[in-house]
């Protein structure tokens, strides 16, 4: 398969053209930038054949199959949409817009065009997550009581930028880290959060946006959830504890781009510790989705799922800036 990169970005470097071209066939054949200088440094460091600054000039090109977006979060929505008129497949980053009518349209207009669309929330791509899936799904821990994510991290340096003064691209750890909590938590738990209350606040990096959020969402089953996210913690780690009445699941370390992490099953019987696949995460997403396109299954996430994360993480927003528990409103998804 054949793909166009929309955005010279940090994660298609360092994660998603790797993962392309670990696909048979796979290639990565034309990197679209704002600007045609970047575009031509970038696609000479990663030796991709086509660049240019025109994203239509690029999807006029017939050779193309898909279309990765992962520009700043502004951007998503025109990108996104040109590539679904043009009829290619889509995979986009998260979050896939700034609202939740952006995100509705793109994922609308791509079921209308018979495109497949999918959602980059890596994580359900790792065999940690899956495997933990797993033991929730054949009720290894009995009925589901909480669960709590820690994902209160380090920003690295080098990302350091849009991400914690620049709300108009999209900033905050609200859409950048709580996204894809709410997707994990609706993998997981297989429900979609009903009600949240939060606080955020910017504690030493955000820069007119949220560095950090602590928030408690209700599911419709009546499990509570706990979310800690943050740009500003060195050295606390991450990982998620999934409870239930007849035990507990704690994944440590597993909230991350790698395959790492260690995985705990703790019941009556003891302490176990779970094995799990450590295959790329970004390359199994690839493969999800180009598999999809042939017709075998679904994408990771699909267009549905990136609103529902969306949807979670505005919802989280609004109630930290009002003070009050807000309901989720899923736009009709
Ligand atoms: P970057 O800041 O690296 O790239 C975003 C855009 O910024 C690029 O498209 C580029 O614009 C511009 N840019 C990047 N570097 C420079 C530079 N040195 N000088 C000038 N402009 C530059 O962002 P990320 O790669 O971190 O994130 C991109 C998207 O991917 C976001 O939507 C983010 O939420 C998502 N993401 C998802 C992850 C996941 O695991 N699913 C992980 C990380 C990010 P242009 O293309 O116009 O040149």
């Amino acid at each position: 398969m054949k793909w166009l990169l929309v955005g010279a970005s940090t994660i298609a470097a360092e994660y998603m053209i790797s993962a392309i071209r670990a696909q048979s066939g796979g290639s990565v054949a034309y990197v679209v930038s704002g600007s045609e200088k970047r575009a031509a440094e970038y696609a000479a460091k990663h030796q991709i054949p086509r660049y240019g600054s025109d994203l239509d000039v690029a999807l006029a090109s017939s050779d193309i199959d898909a279309v990765y977006i992962s520009s700043t979060n502004e951007k998503h929505l025109p990108q996104a949409m040109a590539a679904i008129a043009a009829g290619k497949h889509v995979l986009c980053e998260k979050p896939l817009g700034m609202s939740l009518e952006e995100a509705a349209e793109m994922v609308r207009a791509a079921a209308a065009k018979r495109v497949t669309f999918a959602t980059n929330h890596h994580l359900r791509c790792a065999g940690s997550h899956r495997a933990i899936r797993a033991l929730v799904e054949t009720g290894r821990i009995g009925r589901v009581l909480s669960m709590r994510l820690h994902h209160a991290v380090f920003l690295p340096p080098h990302l350091q930028g849009w991400r914690l003064n620049d709300p108009n691209a999209g900033g905050g750890v609200i859409p950048d880290i709580t996204v894809h909590d709410a997707d994990t938590v609706r993998f997981h738990l297989g429900e979609d959060p009903a009600e949240v209350v939060a606080q955020m606040t910017a504690s030493g990096l955000g820069q007119g946006v949220e560095d950090s959020c602590m928030s408690v969402w209700s599911m419709p089953s009546g499990v509570q959830v706990f979310a800690h996210d943050s740009f500003t913690h060195r050295y606390a780690g991450s990982g998620l504890e999934i409870h239930g009445t007849e035990g507990s699941i704690f994944g440590r370390g597993v909230m991350t781009q790698k395959p790492v992490g260690e995985i705990e099953l703790v019941t009556a019987k003891g302490r176990e510790v779970v094995s799990y696949s450590t295959h790329d995460l970004y390359t199994q997403g690839i493969a999800d989705f180009e598999a999809a396109i042939a017709g075998k299954g679904r994408p990771a996430a699909d267009g549905p799922d990136g609103v529902k994360s969306l949807a979670v993480a505005l919802a989280v927003r609004e109630a930290a800036r009002s003070g009050t528990r807000h309901s989720v409103n899923y736009g009709g998804f």
